[in-house]
């Protein structure tokens, strides 16, 4: 609409001509660099308007938004084959980025690029551009919390979205590991092949924190065959760890070899103007705004980690709405005083056991101090409570208090189903080491 009265206005059109010519018109969609405008009907005369109105449109248009469209005018029933065209690509992008398990905000677009990550945002980049072309693999490392998935994910979706048709996969190597578990359990060939066929007929493997393989022989003998595999019809291998592979100890040296043969690239903690920008991107995609005073608080006071930068601004947010009271410094401070504390060093607390789970089984924190039954929901909780049981010194009664007012002897309950599991399950003794090396890593 405001396109047509710019038009108007600036064409001195009359009422009349306005209103049989330009208000029918409306913007159908955007593609690229064209806007496809739709004339509802045959009879309104499209080469007439396309000849008159063409490029009065296209200058308001380039007033209006600041870039130069092409614009061409469409019937509804080229409307409906643009739109034809345009599902089939739409939803198949988006059948790629689930087959390829991909978390659909970590793209670079909410990737903030500062001196901590540089290096390793530009030779994500380059990978993305030409996949398996120039570093392979590439291998990003640095600690918890800092940036190494989400900058993996967003390659994968950068490749996704120039070509939905690419094989891309991620997995963490906890997932590998299980997965190979399950094959070698199975005992039968079939199995294995499945296997096999799964992880080296793609074109883009991202293997995520790396570092839960090492030690395990079966896994890193696997691995090196796909590596292997992959590598050798130059198919593009991404894998991130938590160190570089010459301080991987106990990694297998022909794998530590073979992880330096590409790109090796770091991210460190941010620095002050990187968490300040970070924070402020998340108001941003979020669609809050905070007052720069608590914005500033936080990026002091929460230095080495991003996640725990961003858990700090959900949980004022969450607090705020809960306490309904407005947001400023003082109620960041009561509202942070758990997670900002003088001590740098950590505590291994039941709420981190908890929020380290969630996250690991891509559930809420909140739903495993809840009541839902369902088992996605179930097992999730009584690892928690195995690990809180076994991690901590903190009393049955009190961690039956956090995860939702539960008796102590729930907790014992729980603890002992998975105490059980773990005996029995390879992939449940698998998922408990990963777990614990995230809860505390060495
Ligand atoms: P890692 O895999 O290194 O442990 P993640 O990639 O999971 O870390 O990042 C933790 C959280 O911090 C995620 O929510 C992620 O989106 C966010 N994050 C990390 N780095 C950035 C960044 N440079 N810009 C924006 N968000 C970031
Ligand atoms: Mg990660």
């Amino acid at each position: 609409d405001e396109i047509l009265y710019t038009v108007k206005i600036e064409h001195e059109l009359s009422e009349v001509s306005f209103s049989t010519w330009l208000k029918p018109l409306t913007v159908h969609s955007i593609q690229e660099n064209t806007v496809y405008i739709l004339v509802p009907s045959q009879q309104m005369g499209l080469n007439y308007i396309s000849k008159k109105y063409t490029l009065p449109i296209k200058v308001a248009i380039a007033e209006i938004t600041g870039r130069n469209y092409d614009i061409e005018f469409i019937l509804p029933d080229q409307a409906q084959s643009i739109e034809a065209a345009q599902k089939p690509a739409a939803s198949s992008l988006n059948e790629s980025i689930e087959r390829a398990n991909l978390n659909p905000k970590y793209t670079f677009d909410t990737f903030v690029v500062g001196g901590n990550n540089n290096f390793a945002h530009a030779a994500s980049l380059a990978v993305a551009e030409s996949p398996g072309e120039m570093y392979n693999p590439l291998f990003i490392y640095g600690g918890v919390g800092l940036g190494k998935t989400h900058l993996m994910h967003s390659i994968a979706h950068f490749i996704l979205e120039r070509n939905p048709e690419t094989r891309v996969l991620y997995v963490t190597s906890e997932a590998f590991t299980n997965e190979l578990i399950e094959a070698i359990r199975n005992g039968n060939n079939t199995a294995m092949t499945k296997f096999r066929e799964k992880y080296r007929n793609i074109d883009v493997l991202l293997i995520d924190d790396i570092q839960f393989i090492i030690g395990k022989e079966s896994t890193q003998e696997e691995f090196f065959h796909t590596f292997n595999d992959l590598h050798g019809n130059k198919k593009q291998i991404i894998i991130s760890s938590d160190k570089p592979p010459k301080e991987m100890a106990t990694l297998e040296g022909r794998l530590r070899s073979r992880f330096e043969w590409g790109l090796i690239a770091d991210i460190s903690s941010p620095d002050y103007e990187t968490r300040m920008a970070i924070l402020r991107k998340k108001e941003e995609l979020d669609g809050y705004t905070i007052d720069d005073e608590v914005i500033k608080y936080i990026a002091t006071n929460i230095k080495s980690n991003i996640r725990e930068l961003e858990g700090a601004l959900n949980k004022l947010m969450a607090f705020s709405n809960l306490e309904k009271r407005e947001i400023n410094v003082a109620l960041a401070e009561e509202a942070l005083k758990d997670i900002i504390s003088p001590d740098e060093k950590k505590e291994i607390t039941p709420q981190l056991i908890i929020d380290i789970v969630a996250e690991h089984f891509h559930i809420k924190p909140e739903d495993i101090k809840g009541n839902k039954r369902n088992s996605e929901i179930v097992l999730p909780r009584q690892i928690a409570m195995y690990l809180c049981r076994d991690m901590t010194e903190t009393p049955l009664k009190a961690i039956g208090n956090l995860m939702g007012k539960r008796d102590h002897t729930t907790i014992i309950h729980g603890a002992e189903k998975i105490t059980k599991e773990i005996e029995k399950s390879d992939t449940m003794r698998n998922t408990i080491e990963v777990l614990k090396k995230k809860i505390s890593p060495s």
